[in-house]
């Protein structure tokens, strides 16, 4: 046993697992044979995932358990409910000492809190630019929580999250773009098995790249941007303006598959709606191809459930207006289906944001 591995054991960081010994294969002789694992419920942090509809905060251990979890439910679609720093701060610091709490843990015990939303957030300065969420534009968030907690943190683009996950599920794509459609429209390049970062650590962003001059308006004040047309609040938007007793009054899930069902039904207003949106995705995409030169995109989020309509629609996007029109190749379009996917990122790129 090393000096390092007899360190982290005294520590209790990992432990011993009992390996039983088959009587067939009698040990011959020499070191004894032990299995060692993280030790559960050592090394807690706080991680929170944030959305236009709630706020999910866990304390998860160092085996990338939750532990216990608090959720609140809001609504931030409306740039007149966004939250002030400070009434967010509070806000973590209020769950932050109640998940501790109630698990005997006090903030000091805590190694680490991370928040995951979507934005402009330069993840290596903590820096939020601009996001949804706030009122306030440029500021140090991690910083802010910091200051309150007296716990270290770091913030993650939810895209971030999960390019880092499916990076983990798909080895064999050393470069892809994944793009995550749900509340809003993230997306994560990876190019030779590195996730790209601009300045600061700030992750990339497709959300206001425009579509079209004349499209709706965004709430960021220009019109046509590509979130306008692929969220999911904008697809429901759009369909329930036009046939309000079409989708069922329940949960978002519910209302996309009630579109799915109505686009088995040929329903023109639901294909155009859709199409639509693969021919916005479509576009961004010839533009991010074009560019990086990357063959593979992997769809994921809520809006993903639209794969097969979307996929049409990317394809014939990008046979008329990428570098494939010179023969470049083609492109292979994918779909990750499982929605917790940015979430299991943010837990794993917690665990490995601080040192033991
Ligand atoms: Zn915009």
């Amino acid at each position: 046993m090393t000096k390092i591995t007899q360190q982290l054991l005294n520590d209790g960081i990992i432990e011993e697992v009992d390996v039983t010994q088959s009587s067939s294969q009698p040990r011959s002789g020499g070191r004894p044979q032990t299995l060692l694992q993280l030790t559960p419920r050592v090394n807690h942090s706080l991680c929170f995932y944030v959305s236009t509809e709630n706020i999910c905060g866990n304390l998860i251990d160092q085996t990338n358990t939750i532990i216990d979890a608090y959720q609140q439910t809001w609504d931030l679609t409306q740039p007149e409910n966004a939250l002030s720093v400070e009434r967010f701060v509070d806000l973590i610091k209020n769950i932050a000492i109640q998940l501790c709490g109630r698990n005997q843990l006090v903030l000091t015990d805590i190694k680490i809190i991370t928040v995951a939303t979507q934005g402009k957030l330069a993840q290596a300065s903590g820096n939020v630019f601009y996001s949804q969420l706030f009122k306030d534009k440029h500021f140090n968030l991690t910083a802010a929580i910091t200051a309150a907690t007296g716990v270290e943190s770091k913030i993650f683009n939810i895209a971030y999250c999960s390019s880092h996950r499916i990076q983990q599920l798909y080895p064999q794509h050393d470069s892809f773009i994944a793009v995550l459609l749900g509340y809003g429209v993230g997306v994560g390049i990876v190019i030779d098995k590195q996730i790209i970062l601009g300045p600061e650590g700030t992750a990339p962003e497709i959300s206001h790249v425009t579509y079209s001059e004349h499209g709706p308006l965004c709430y960021c004040g220009a019109r046509g941007c590509a979130e306008t047309y692929l969220t999911y609040h904008a697809i429901l938007g759009k369909i329930a303006r036009s046939e309000p007793r079409l989708l069922p009054d329940d949960s978002i899930m519910k209302q996309l598959e009630q579109i799915n069902l109505e686009l088995s039904r040929h329903n023109t207003l639901c294909e155009q709606v859709i199409r639509e949106a693969g021919r916005v995705l479509g576009h961004v995409l010839s533009q991010l191809i074009t560019i990086f030169n990357i063959k593979t995109i992997i769809l994921n989020g809520e809006v993903s459930v639209f794969y097969p309509l979307l996929k049409e629609e990317i394809d014939a996007y990008l046979s008329g207006h990428s570098d494939y029109r010179y023969g470049a190749g083609s492109t292979h379009i994918l779909r990750e289906p499982d929605d917790n996917v940015a979430f299991l990122g943010l837990i794993e790129l917690t665990n490995e944001s601080y040192l033991v």
